[in-house]
């Protein structure tokens, strides 16, 4: 299968560049061994893009951004850049990404490795083989709605409000994306609102229930109150495939789901934009849940799984190509299963590694998997 498949990498600021120069060599195998051919361009993006240029990202790197089928980031910020003007900060670069490609879709997967099980506070017959993905609205909601403020009411007393607003589009294109994943994954979407005590929740239920009943009767649907999807999660988290959510309650649920793997040096994400309806693609940003973690940069002490679990997720959903997500997930489980740990998900009995060798780690582990 030959194919051209073009990303913009930005590997950003601290340990980002780091991170990404495990993730170049991995490219790199899959350019060697896999007959994909990426063109991989890379630019500056927060910090970095700051000293370089005095802006946070430049509008020919947000050109190309809109021209590639992916982006891949590390992340971005660091003390050194505190004082820097608010829309110059390394994350106006970041919010200008999602803003400017309209990535309206964020997932969060929480996966659990059998090997860091004991990683989790949970039990670990409650969390072990976990697998499941919120699909977390991004761009509407409270976070945006209007009117918002703090005003004085007739009699002196201030009050302060905010607008939770969805509309019908809205919704249902988030409701989409979840479906659709949800059919390349286990076919179930649990949808989380507050159908009870809110009318846009009321709303959010009857939207999603519909698009559920008329283009995706093969999908398992469910709805489920917030309040108790937050309750389950931590109950019998196994239960759920993908849970779709409105802005406030995905940003929630989503670190509540990413805290019953235990470990923020593992966890991916990525942003999804709408499909354009002509070419068939659509904009995607993929990039760690961590940020730079400035007390560990430049010291190859970095766990670069969380970046290369966000570039199989790249593989999966915006090229298409679930084998080879399978086998860099696969090559992350064996490196795993050998003992190998970077400082933050050492345990005793395990080996302490550096960024590099995990790196080069996973590289025998896809050859050995690719045999
Ligand atoms: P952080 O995620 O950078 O670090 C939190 C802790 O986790 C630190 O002790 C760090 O060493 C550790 N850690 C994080 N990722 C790790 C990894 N891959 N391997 C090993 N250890 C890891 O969060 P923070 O300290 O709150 O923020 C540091 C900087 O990162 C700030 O400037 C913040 O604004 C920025 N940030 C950026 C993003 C992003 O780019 N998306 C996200 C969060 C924070």
């Amino acid at each position: 299968m030959a194919a051209n498949k073009s990303l913009l990498i930005l590997p950003g600021d601290g340990i980002g560049p780091e991170v990404m120069t495990q993730i170049r060599h991995v490219i790199d195998w899959m350019d060697r061994r896999r007959s994909v051919t990426f063109a991989v361009q890379e630019a500056l993006v927060g910090g970095a893009c700051y000293d370089a240029h005095g802006t946070a990202i430049t509008d020919q790197t947000m050109a190309v951004a809109e021209t590639v089928d992916a982006v891949l980031l590390g992340a971005v910020g660091g003390p050194k850049w505190d004082d820097v003007p608010r829309q110059h900060r390394p994350e106006a670069g970041l919010l200008r990404l999602r803003k400017d490609l309209d990535l309206f879709a964020n997932l969060r997967p929480a996966i659990v490795f059998d090997a860091l099980v004991d990683a989790s506070t949970l039990k670990p017959e409650v969390i072990r083989g976990l697998d499941l993905l919120i699909v977390r609205e991004l761009t509407s909601g409270v976070y945006f709605g209007e009117p918002r403020g703090v005003d004085t009411l007739p009699d002196g007393t201030e009050r302060a409000f905010d607008t939770q607003l969805y509309t019908k589009p809205e919704i249902e294109r988030i409701a989409r994306v979840a479906f659709e994943l949800a059919r390349k994954r286990h076919n179930r979407v649990a949808s989380a609102e507050k159908s009870n005590v809110m009318e846009s929740g009321a709303y959010w239920r009857r939207v999603v229930s519909h698009i559920a009943a008329t283009d995706y009767p093969d999908v398992e649907y469910s709805n489920i109150l917030a309040d108790n999807c937050a309750m389950q999660l931590l109950r019998d988290p196994k239960q759920f495939d993908v849970i779709v959510t409105d802005n406030l309650f995905g940003d929630l649920l989503s670190d509540e789901a990413a805290m019953l793997t235990g470990s923020l040096g593992m966890l991916p994400s990525a942003s999804l934009g709408a499909v354009d309806p002509t070419s068939g693609r659509r904009h995607a940003l993929y990039e760690p849940v961590h940020g730079t973690a400035p007390d560990i940069a430049g010291q190859d002490k970095a766990n670069p799984l969380a970046t290369l679990l966000s570039f199989a997720m790249m593989l999966r959903y915006s090229f298409d190509m679930a084998e080879d997500a399978d086998l860099v997930e696969q090559a992350v489980q064996d490196v795993l299963a050998d003992g190998l740990r970077t400082g933050d998900i050492m345990s005793p009995g395990q080996t302490l590694v550096s960024t590099t060798q995990m790196g080069a780690a996973l590289l025998a582990a896809l050859d050995r998997r690719a045999a």
